[in-house]
């Protein structure tokens, strides 16, 4: 058996005629930045995600620098974000010239570790950047908390967790304004890049919007030095097409997790843990293990698709060199860059196919 460890061709071709219709009629309009697909879609996911505002960008990245930038958050300032998450978070950070500052996630729950945040602020914090790792809601109230008592942001990174909730509320909720990505292979996936940023601040939403338009609030008038970076048209169509499923392509993400976590028994292997609290969307199915590479590589002999997430953690990344940190510094992350293993998590993937993997893994020693 050979099972990838991500394919779009079960959704793809459950929604064929959706996804060719909403080609046809942008195609047929001609018309292709800045129109009625991307408003539309704009008011469906702000509907979704229950807040006033929903700005289209371009990507998940510049949901998350654009939503800093109007914020005012730049030169001189600190934003905190996991040392464990992937690289955008961070650049978002170094894009609005700002300096990001690592904090080392929680072993068990993968995410940003609430009682490690506070040690971190100082006078030139501004921000928090709490990102729902592998579909995982962040511990909110804490941080929430930290950011009432210290007058900071929270920005939250939802890149991973589109309809994942936290003691009952939809993440993207909880602070100023929060990133989406809709990067193909997201729980909530384009056909093609792009992103949005949600909030309930008219403000933001407004200047978010102008920053992501050359910083024009009407043609030809530029109030600030803005980006290029708006959902186009035929992303928005495509996306359009997809959210009504969004809610049940999770719920079969969840299926998948719950036969994984009741049928895989290897004592090699520690599952992923599920606070109380915690509603996930399984973007990831994130097992660790101390031999890791081995057991990679046990499961791409038998066909089983594996990926890693992530296998350099931020603070050891070549680009960030000039931040000054060492091996050491977050030995959780680093934990994690070595344990951590991926396993095939999509919407489509058959009993069989899961029951596989299982039993791949419950096969090795
Ligand atoms: C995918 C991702 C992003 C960036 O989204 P793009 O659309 O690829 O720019 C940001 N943060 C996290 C955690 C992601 O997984």
């Amino acid at each position: 058996m050979k099972i990838p460890f991500v394919s779009f061709i079960p959704i793809e071709k459950e929604l064929d005629k959706d996804l060719r219709e909403a080609f046809e009629r942008v195609y047929t309009r001609s018309w292709y930045i800045e129109g009625v697909e991307d408003e539309a879609f704009e008011k469906a996911f702000a509907g979704y995600c229950g807040v006033d505002y929903c700005v289209g960008v371009g990507n998940g990245l510049d949901a998350l620098m654009l939503a800093l930038k109007a914020l005012g958050i730049g030169e001189g300032d600190e934003v905190i974000v996991p040392s464990n998450t992937y690289i955008a978070t961070a650049l978002a950070v170094t894009y609005v010239g700002a300096t990001p500052v690592f904090v080392d996630p929680d072993v068990n729950t993968f995410n940003i570790n609430p009682t490690k945040i506070e040690e971190v602020i100082t006078t030139n914090t501004k921000a928090i950047m709490p990102v729902h790792l592998y579909g995982q809601p962040c511990d909110m109230d804490p941080i929430a908390e930290i950011a009432n008592n210290h007058n900071l942001y929270i920005i939250e990174d939802c890149a991973q967790a589109h309809g994942a909730k936290y003691k009952g509320q939809l993440i993207g909720t909880f602070g100023n304004a929060a990133g989406f990505s809709f990067y193909p292979g997201k729980n909530l996936g384009a056909l093609g890049d792009a992103g949005a940023t949600i909030t309930n601040d008219k403000d933001i939403a407004e200047k978010i919007r102008a920053l992501g338009n050359y910083g024009s609030d009407y043609k030809y008038h530029h109030i600030y030095k803005g980006n290029n970076s708006r959902l186009d048209e035929m992303q928005a169509s495509f996306l359009l097409a997809k959210l009504p499923h969004l809610n049940r392509m999770n719920e079969e993400r969840r299926r998948i997790a719950k036969k994984y976590l009741e049928g895989i028994k290897n004592s090699n292997v520690i599952l992923p843990f599920v606070p109380e609290y915690a509603e996930p969307v399984w973007h990831i199915f994130g097992i660790r293990c101390d031999r890791r590479d081995e057991l990679e590589k046990y499961l791409n002999d038998a066909g089983v698709g594996t990926n890693k997430h992530y296998p350099i953690p931020m603070h050891l990344q070549e680009c960030y060199k000039d931040l000054g940190y060492k091996e050491g510094d977050f030995p959780i992350a680093e934990e994690i860059s070595k344990t951590e293993l991926s396993l095939p998590m999509y919407y489509g993937m058959t009993d069989e196919e899961i029951d596989y993997v299982i039993d791949v893994i419950n096969s090795w020693r």
